[in-house]
């Protein structure tokens, strides 16, 4: 139920984190108003989980939900290398026999729209179909919001206005604040196809990661429900653009052939879905809070989509925001310095995640090479590729990990040359 002169927490964006935050907050008592620029569930990429998601989802009430869905369990994930050789599936399991030792790979229509339900039945009014044109500030503090539905604008107040805007980064890219990361400036090709290779038992929900041959480029098999495989390819824009054709159909098609592992694996399936393609710098917000304000999700940062990181950030930014939302309002006090209090755990666990980033393209670094130098870290990987960033300690990984990787903000930090 609203406040009589608006909300207390208006979030803007439906995805994962907007969806989160905004259940949390409900369930607290907040008056949440959550609006979705699109009037219909969206395909989107972002398919395979972590299995650290599992707890946001357990606070969420939707634990029973995924276990009764259609979705595909995921128990592991395996890469392979330029020469096609492939290394054992690092299975969950292995660090921990729990149910949050697996996850799900889903399709984003139907998964993004579940959350939202959910978000409705504890309490968030949800509108679809209704997008923000502008946050109300007054002088720096964020009161209310501009919205747009059925072509009526319309203004309302609130105590705290989130921006869930995914990679339409509503407020950082009106602030100023975003930064790209120039090493990961990356692009995507990506279609679907039915009736292609699949595991079996503990393995049939498998991410598969595939280097291209000339190591320069990298595809995602990741099964999906209805007999579907979700196949992407991820490259450098100046290698995937530039002296390219520009239909993504032929790029697509001359990755496939720098792929025998991948091939192999299509024999006999049919591609369902046309090519798409889409950017996928990574990047991050300065600033994840200001006087009445806070980002969560894609609209505070992205990492590249090497290890399905991003709806696991979305859900877990959206659940350290909530908490740090629900202080505030308790506190009666909504200024940056009490909004943005999740905002070092939240750059920690994304810092640990980043640096495997960098390693995975590092044309040096490979699995199996770095775990016969550091078999001490085989569990702490395990942890890392589960999004076990929050919970656990990884400092053994992150120290071995110096050894092959120097972030951009390091070589800042030793010489003057950001990366
Ligand atoms: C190539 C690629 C592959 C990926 N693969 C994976 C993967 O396998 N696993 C994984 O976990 N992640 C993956 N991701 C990342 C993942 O898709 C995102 O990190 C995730 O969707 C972020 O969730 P979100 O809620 O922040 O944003 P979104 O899911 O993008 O949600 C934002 C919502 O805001 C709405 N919106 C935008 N502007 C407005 C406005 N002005 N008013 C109202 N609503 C608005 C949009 O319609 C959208 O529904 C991938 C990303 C890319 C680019």
């Amino acid at each position: 139920m609203s406040s009589p002169n608006g909300f207390d927490v208006i979030v803007a964006g439906g995805g994962p984190a907007g969806a989160t935050t905004a259940t949390l907050l409900a369930q607290r008592g907040h008056s949440v108003l959550l609006i979705e620029r699109s009037s219909e569930p969206q395909e989107k990429v972002g398919e395979s989980l972590m299995p650290a998601t599992y707890w946001t989802l357990e606070r969420l009430g939707m634990l029973d939900k995924m276990r009764a869905s259609a979705f595909p369990e995921k128990g592991s994930v395996q890469f392979y290398a330029p020469d096609g050789r492939s290394t054992t599936p690092f299975y969950f399991k292995e660090v921990d026999p729990h149910e949050s030792s697996h996850t799900w790979q889903v399709l984003r229509s139907e998964f993004d729209q579940m959350l939202l339900d959910n978000a409705a039945e504890q309490g968030v009014e949800v509108r679809r179909g209704t997008s923000l044109r502008e946050v109300i500030f007054d002088a720096d503090r964020a009161i209310g919001a501009r919205l747009r539905s059925d072509g009526e604008e319309i203004d309302l107040a609130c105590r705290v206005l989130v921006d869930a805007t995914g990679q339409s980064h509503f407020l950082s890219s009106k602030r100023g604040l975003r930064k790209i990361e120039t090493r990961l400036k990356h692009m995507s090709y990506f279609t679907r196809y039915r009736g292609a290779e699949r595991g079996e038992g503990i393995d049939e929900g498998a991410t598969v990661i595939l280097h291209t041959e000339n190591g320069k480029s990298w595809f995602w098999y990741i099964p999906l429900p209805d007999d579907q495989v979700s196949v992407g390819v991820v490259g450098p824009v100046d290698y995937l653009v530039k002296g390219r054709a520009s239909d993504p159909e032929q790029v697509f098609l001359e990755e496939l052939e720098r792929c025998a592992a991948l091939r192999k694996k299509l024999i006999g399936a049919e591609r369902i879905k046309p090519i798409r393609a889409t950017r996928d710098f990574s990047y991050h917000s300065t600033q994840a809070a200001g006087d009445g304000w806070v980002l969560v999700g894609d609209a505070f940062g992205f990492i590249d989509p090497i290890y399905s990181s991003g709806v696991f950030l979305a859900l877990k930014s959206g659940e350290l925001a909530a908490d740090a939302i629900h202080e505030a309002l308790a506190a009666g006090d909504i200024s940056r310095v009490a909004l943005s209090s999740f905002e070092p755990e939240l750059r920690a666990g994304v810092k640990a995640l980043r640096k495997l980033v960098y390693a995975f393209y590092d044309p040096d670094f490979h699995f199996a090479k770095f775990l016969q130098q550091h078999p001490d870290c085989r569990g702490q990987l395990i942890d890392l590729l589960m999004g076990n960033v929050f919970r656990k300690p990884v400092d053994e990984l992150m120290a071995a990990l110096d050894q092959w990787v120097t972030l951009p903000e390091q070589t800042v930090e030793a010489g003057g040359r950001a990366g």
